[in-house]
């Protein structure tokens, strides 16, 4: 992609921000080294900000190794798999951490339910590894006291209330962002402390909303694209999703925004509001522009577009108020096409476009 506005000046790769600096080069020369050392990659458990024992964790949970009940039977050492704390299903690794009921209440305290945890115990591994990137130390934390929990259970017969176990993840978070720095990204789960209901509003008035969104299914690793255009009461008026093949989440957020906002434009929409949960990206805009940034020509098209002659602004939503255009991102990331634009909405979308115009909440502590 080519735009006279930027002009081609030479890059340091490794950074989105393509300035070099000697600690990026020492980053850079570290991972190389580490990445040829492991067979499968992975480094990234040995590079956390986490204590030992939880990167063991974490390389256990990766290798299928805990010793959950179902493991132990396979390996014949119990022969009876079901839950020891539900007694209801098999204890596989996915039911012990994520889906055991007992503990559905932490999941949903953090704001955490369907779509956004996975479904097996592959993709776990990628789904841990894009946690941990995005948002620092919670997850490994929130994992490894449910386990402890489970074992105090299991070997002392002492029964954790969930509200104990919140104690314990906020104050191991922020004993090891103490002893290990390795402060989350900004906008992080973790640095919102406070509980606070989180919902989808439309833009009143004349105007349109559009909600954009990028998933990645590895990060980097096939991309999607996606969003989707309401009026002011939430009926949805035209959607979109795509591929744009192996890339990360910072270039599939700028495309699906560009997208989005092009489709916007050819509608003749003339009050937009444009809504994105990547908080990065939505600063990235407000910046002067860098010609070194690695999406320097992508970004300068975006703000191009926002300038025309309209009414365009573009502001940032928390992840829990943009479920929707996620729906179509993930459509995007599986799909073989570039770009699909809808003229209704499909039928699998229609309960969460039916919880954002009833203003459902979903709290985020
Ligand atoms: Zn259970």
């Amino acid at each position: 992609m080519s735009s006279e506005n930027v002009r081609d000046v030479w890059t340091w790769k490794t950074e989105l921000t393509g300035l070099y600096s000697v600690k990026s080069a020492y980053t850079w020369l570290c991972r190389q080294q580490s990445d040829q050392l492991e067979e499968t990659n992975w480094a990234w458990i040995w590079r956390t900000c986490l204590p030992a024992s939880i990167q063991f964790f974490l390389w256990q949970i990766c290798h299928e190794a805990l010793p959950t009940r179902e493991t132990l039977v396979h390996r014949g050492i119990i022969d009876n798999s079901n839950c020891p704390m539900c007694n209801a299903q098999q204890e596989t690794l996915l039911h012990c951490l994520l889906e055991c009921p007992r503990i559905g209440a932490l999941w949903n305290s953090l704001g955490l339910c369907q779509p956004h945890l996975p479904t097996d115990s592959e993709k776990i591994k990628e789904w841990l590894k894009c946690w941990v990137e995005e948002q620092g130390s919670i997850i490994p934390v929130l994992l490894w006291v449910i386990w402890r929990s489970r074992n105090n259970m299991i070997f002392k017969g002492k029964l954790d209330k969930v509200a104990d176990l919140k104690v314990w993840v906020s104050t191991w978070c922020s004993a090891i962002i103490r002893a290990y720095g390795g402060e989350p990204a900004t906008g992080s789960i973790w640095q919102q402390r406070s509980t606070r209901l989180v919902r989808w509003t439309a833009k009143e008035g004349d105007w349109v909303t559009i909600n954009v969104d990028g998933s990645a299914l590895t990060n980097p690793g096939a991309v999607g694209v996606g969003g989707l255009v309401r009026d002011n009461t939430g009926l949805f008026m035209v959607g979109f999703y795509g591929s744009i093949g192996i890339s990360n989440n910072i270039h599939a957020e700028l495309v699906a925004m560009w997208r989005g906002l092009t489709l916007c434009w050819e509608r003749g929409y003339s009050h937009v509001c444009c809504q994105s949960d990547c908080l990065y990206v939505v600063q990235l805009l407000q910046q002067e522009s860098s010609h070194y940034h690695r999406y320097a020509v992508l970004l300068d098209k975006i703000k191009e577009l926002i300038s025309r002659h309209w009414t365009c602004q573009v502001i940032h939503i928390l992840r829990e108020g943009n479920f929707c255009a996620d729906f179509f991102a993930r459509k995007g990331a599986v799909s073989s096409e570039g770009l699909v634009i809808l003229e209704e909405a499909p039928v699998e979308m229609e309960e969460l476009l039916r919880k954002d115009i009833t203003g459902t909440c979903v709290l985020r502590r």
